[in-house]
């Protein structure tokens, strides 16, 4: 992967402060790639500051680093650089971004979402990059910064949940070329999967059960969706898990989507196998992501938004020939 030289330019200096910020709800793409920066900086005489308008839920206590990710609500002091990975759209900070413009002095924004808005003074976006990850990965080697173990490890964990643990149709040569070296530096596949997905408690596997038994299809067996009223089952329990590949997993389903209520609200994921665009379909409702990974939130009940969602992937298949 090519790193253009704006944004290397940052870095070149000996030194400095820089806030590595977060979108909200941060996963892992977003985390390692903010912690793996920040911890090559920091032995070349950087100060860096972490943090996000949501706290890192605790599936990913595990990542290098992770402690020093904060919760803020404002950005205080004076930053040469302010960066965002994996983050499309700058209302994804909350207001943040704006504070963060006042006080720094370049904002870099590194990304492969293909509907990036291109809100940064330096905009590096990669949409054939699986995991900001990858380009991460080679930031660093462009800039000389070494790949310790705790490095390579968030680097790995960035680009295993991206991929669905190297399984989605993001893949490529260059995401094996890219993990191969992050192991040979210290990354530890066996303790990332099991960090990632042998951590359930006891209780689990029986609120995975009662959840799966929510899932529907639809008649012609091309969509298939999981609606989540509030309080079913912990939040905790459903950051930690994947719910969405349940429903994604059907043979005949070309659309899924998990339907979380909290609040007033609906949180909504897409995932669509073969020529269907649900980024489309979340951009109707004001969302964004990926061709086959998507998501956006619904104003109003969960019926009113399982109804309205669904509509949309009708219009959208209909749209589409269905795979021979
Ligand atoms: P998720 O379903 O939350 O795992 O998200 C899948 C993809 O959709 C990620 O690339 C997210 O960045 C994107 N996404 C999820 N929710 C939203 C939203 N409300 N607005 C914009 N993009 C979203
Ligand atoms: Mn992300
Ligand atoms: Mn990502």
């Amino acid at each position: 992967m090519r790193v253009p030289s704006e944004p290397l330019e940052p870095f070149r200096r000996g030194g400095g402060r820089a806030l590595m910020l977060g979108h909200v709800h941060p996963d892992a793409d977003v985390l390692g790639t903010l912690l793996a920066l920040g911890l090559a900086l920091e032995p070349r005489g950087w100060t860096v500051t972490y943090g996000g308008p949501h706290p890192a839920p605790d599936s990913l206590a595990f990542l290098p680093g992770i402690e020093r990710y904060q919760v803020l609500t404002g950005v205080d002091g004076r930053f040469d650089v302010a960066v965002l990975t994996d983050c499309p759209n700058p209302a994804r900070t909350e207001g943040l971004i704006d504070a963060a413009r006042r006080t720094a002095g370049v904002i870099l924004n590194v990304d492969h979402h293909p509907d990036n808005r291109q809100y940064g003074d330096v905009n590096w976006v990669d949409p054939t990059a699986a995991a900001t990850g990858e380009m991460v990965h080679a930031l660093l080697a462009a800039l000389d910064l070494p790949l310790t173990p705790a490095i390579a490890t968030n680097l790995f964990t960035a680009i295993h949940t991206d991929t669905g643990s190297f399984r989605y149709s993001n893949v490529t040569p260059e995401t094996f070329r890219i993990a191969g070296e992050l192991v040979a530096a210290g990354a530890d596949p066996a303790a990332v999967s099991s960090a990632l997905y042998e951590r359930r408690p006891a209780e689990g596997l029986r609120w995975l059960g009662e959840t799966l038994a929510r899932v529907q299809v639809s008649d012609d067996g091309q969509v298939a969706w999981l609606p989540l009223p509030p309080g079913a089952v912990p939040e905790s329990f459903v950051e930690a898990e994947d719910l969405v590949n349940y429903p994604r997993s059907i043979a005949s389903v070309r659309v899924a989507c998990l339907l979380r209520a909290r609040g007033d609200e609906v949180k909504v994921s897409l995932r669509g196998k073969g020529d269907v665009d649900v980024n489309r379909i979340a951009a109707r409702f004001g969302g964004g992501g990926h061709r086959n990974a998507a998501g956006c939130t619904v104003k109003g009940p969960l019926e009113t938004a399982t109804r309205d969602v669904l509509a949309a992937v009708r219009d959208a298949l209909a749209g589409t020939a269905a795979d021979p």
